[in-house]
C-alpha cells in the first residue's frame, strides 16, 4: 500500500501509456483500472485506521484527481465518481453502512460511481408490499457502465409513507442485471469513460441499500462543493495540454520564437492560476470558517475559472503546434476532444448567476472573499 501521492507516479505513467489504446467507442479503460486495483489506489480516499473517508487532507485527494486527469481524462472521470460516492457514504451512511461499503473497497476492490443524470424516463423506486422497492426507469451518462460494482443512483420514491429523491447503492451482483445501452454514448471525446445509458427497470432493492434520507443528495454546501473534484480532473487535462505542447515544440526546435515563448508562458501561468484556485478552495472548505453561501459562490468561481483556463490553454496550444500537431496518433488530438467534452458539466449558466447573486447580496465589495467568522459547517 502506498502512502504518498508521488508513490503513484509509475501508475500515472502507465495510465497515460494506455490512454490512446482505450480511446474507442463503447470501451472501458480495463487495463488502467487493473493497475489502479493492483496498487490499491481505489482505497486511497479511505482512512483505514478509522474506516472513514479521508477528508483530513482534501488537497491530497484533489491532487490525485488532477494527476489521474493529466494521465487520462476518462480514467479521472470514473475515479472522480468513485471518490464522490465514498464521500457521500461518509456524510450520510450509518455506522454499519460505512463499515460495509468501505470494506467493500479496502478488501473487495469494488468500484463505486454516482449516477444522477436522467432524461424523461428517469428512475422511480416503487415500494412493494414486502417493504422492498422495485426500480423502474433509466439513467444517462453513467460513467463506467457495467464495470461499476456499486453504482450510487438517485430515484424518486413512490411510497405511501416516504417521498423525495432517494440515494441508493445497488449491490450489482445480488440483483438482476442492469441493462446497458452503449449506443447512447457516441461522443466527440471521453469515449473511454463508458458513460452509457443504464436501465434499472425490474431491479429490486431493500431499505438497507438506501443511503441517507430522501433529498439528502441535494443538501448544500456538499452538493455544489463537489464541483471542485471535477475541476481538479479538468485542470489535469490542461496540464496535459501544456506538457504535450512543451514536448512537441522542443522536439521540433521551435522554442526560440518570441510568439511561442509568450504562448507557453501564458499557458504556464494559467495552469498555475488553476492550481491556486484549487488549493485556495480546498483551504476554505477545510477551514470551516465560511458560510455555505460563501463556499458555494467561491466554488462556482473556481469552476468558471478552471473552464476558462482549460479553453484558453487549448486555444494557445492549437496556435502553437498548428494543424500537424493536432494529427493522430499525436496525444493532443485526443486530449482536446476529451477536455472539450468533459468541460460540459451541469448548469454552467446557473453557477455563474449564483456568484452574481451572492455578490449583490453583500452590502459592499470591500471584504467580499475575506474570512467570515461564522459557525462551522456541519
Ligand atoms: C464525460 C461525461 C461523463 C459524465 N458522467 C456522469 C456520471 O457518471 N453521472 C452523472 O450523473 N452524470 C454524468 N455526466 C453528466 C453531467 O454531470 C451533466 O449532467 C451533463 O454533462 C450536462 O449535459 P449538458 O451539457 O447536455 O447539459 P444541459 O443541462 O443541457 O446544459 C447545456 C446548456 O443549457 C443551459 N441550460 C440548462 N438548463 C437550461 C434551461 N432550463 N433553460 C435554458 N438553458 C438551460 C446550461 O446552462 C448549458 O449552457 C457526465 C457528463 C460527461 C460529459
Amino acid at each position: 500500500m502506498f502512502s504518498n501521492h508521488s508513490d503513484f507516479d509509475p501508475i500515472f505513467h502507465c495510465i497515460k501509456q494506455h490512454a490512446a489504446l482505450s480511446d474507442a467507442d463503447g470501451n472501458f479503460p480495463t487495463d488502467e483500472f487493473k493497475e489502479i486495483r493492483q496498487s490499491e489506489l481505489l482505497s486511497f480516499p479511505i482512512k483505514r485506521s478509522s474506516m472513514t473517508f479521508n477528508s483530513d487532507n482534501l488537497i491530497n485527494n484533489l491532487n490525485l484527481l488532477k494527476s489521474l486527469g493529466r494521465a487520462s481524462l476518462p480514467v479521472g472521470r470514473i475515479f472522480e465518481g468513485h471518490m464522490n460516492a465514498l464521500q457521500l457514504v461518509n456524510i450520510y451512511g450509518t455506522a454499519s453502512q460505512k463499515k460495509r461499503w468501505f470494506e467493500e473497497v479496502t478488501s473487495g476492490q469494488k468500484l463505486f460511481g454516482v449516477w444522477n443524470t436522467q432524461d424523461q424516463d428517469g428512475v422511480f423506486a416503487h415500494e412493494r408490499a414486502d417493504g422492498n422497492f422495485l426500480l423502474k426507469g433509466s439513467k444517462t451518462f453513467c460513467s463506467g457502465g457495467d464495470q461499476i460494482q456499486r453504482p450510487l443512483i438517485t430515484a424518486e420514491l413512490k411510497s405511501p409513507s416516504i417521498k423525495g429523491w432517494q440515494m441508493c447503492i445497488i449491490p450489482t451482483e445480488k440483483v438482476a442485471a442492469i441493462k446497458q445501452d452503449k449506443s447512447f454514448w457516441q461522443p466527440l471525446g471521453m469515449r473511454a469513460s463508458a458513460s452509457f445509458r443504464m436501465d434499472f427497470t425490474g431491479i429490486i432493492i431493500s431499505k438497507e441499500d438506501f443511503l441517507g434520507a430522501p433529498n439528502d443528495y441535494y443538501k448544500q454546501p456538499h452538493f455544489s462543493s463537489g464541483a471542485i473534484r471535477f475541476c481538479s480532473v479538468q485542470l489535469g487535462g490542461a496540464e496535459a495540454v501544456l506538457e504535450e505542447t512543451h514536448h512537441l515544440l522542443k522536439s521540433i526546435s521551435r522554442t526560440e520564437d518570441p510568439f511561442q515563448k509568450s504562448r507557453i508562458a501564458e499557458m504556464s501561468f494559467l495552469v498555475e492560476t488553476g492550481n491556486l484556485w484549487i488549493s485556495q478552495t480546498a483551504h476554505k472548505l477545510e477551514s470551516g470558517q465560511y458560510g455555505s453561501e460563501h463556499i458555494i459562490a467561491y466554488i462556482n468561481m473556481a469552476r468558471c475559472m478552471i473552464e476558462e483556463i482549460c479553453l484558453r490553454c487549448m486555444t494557445l496550444s492549437e496556435r502553437s503546434v498548428g494543424a500537424r500537431g493536432l494529427l493522430r496518433p499525436g496525444n493532443l488530438e485526443r486530449i482536446h476532444r476529451d477536455l472539450i467534452t468533459y468541460l460540459r458539466q451541469p448548469a454552467p449558466d446557473a453557477s455563474l448567476v449564483s456568484i452574481g447573486d451572492f455578490v449583490f447580496k453583500q452590502p459592499d465589495t470591500r471584504k467580499l472573499w475575506a474570512v467570515q467568522m461564522v459557525s462551522k459547517l456541519p
